[in-house]
């Protein structure tokens, strides 16, 4: 699978959150099939309820994933950079699943003052 047709279902996955940081994941297995998705769910209360996006899809999907896209949009629906927490991190290493973050494009940048070689 194409990574432009994963990073299509991230989005769309993400933008399903209806959490205030709105986070998909992708599962993508050893043949580079998307095995399925997930996004994040919020606290209802301080007690909890929320879930990350990580762990929904394990739940949903089971470990066997070769790989892990994760994915954050902002409100306007633009990528923006995510990291998964060190608790995801650490479950996702115990099970030998690699994570992928996708990242803002940089074209959807307008550095005011970018550096250029002379
Ligand atoms: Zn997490």
């Amino acid at each position: 699978m194409k990574d432009k047709a994963i990073k299509k279902i991230a989005m769309r996955k993400a933008g399903q959150s209806t959490s205030k940081i709105r986070v998909s994941a992708i599962a993508i297995s050893k043949a580079g099939n998307v095995l399925g998705s997930a996004s994040n769910r919020p606290r209802f209360n301080r007690f909890g309820g929320g879930m990350h996006a990580e762990m929904a899809l394990l739940q949903k999907v089971g470990p066997g994933m070769a790989t892990m896209i994760i994915c954050r949009i902002g409100r306007g629906g633009a990528i923006l950079p995510i990291e998964p927490c060190k608790s995801c991190r650490k479950t996702l290493d115990k099970l030998g699943i690699r994570v992928v973050s996708i990242q803002p494009e940089a074209d959807n940048e307008t550095p005011a003052d970018s550096p250029q070689d002379s």
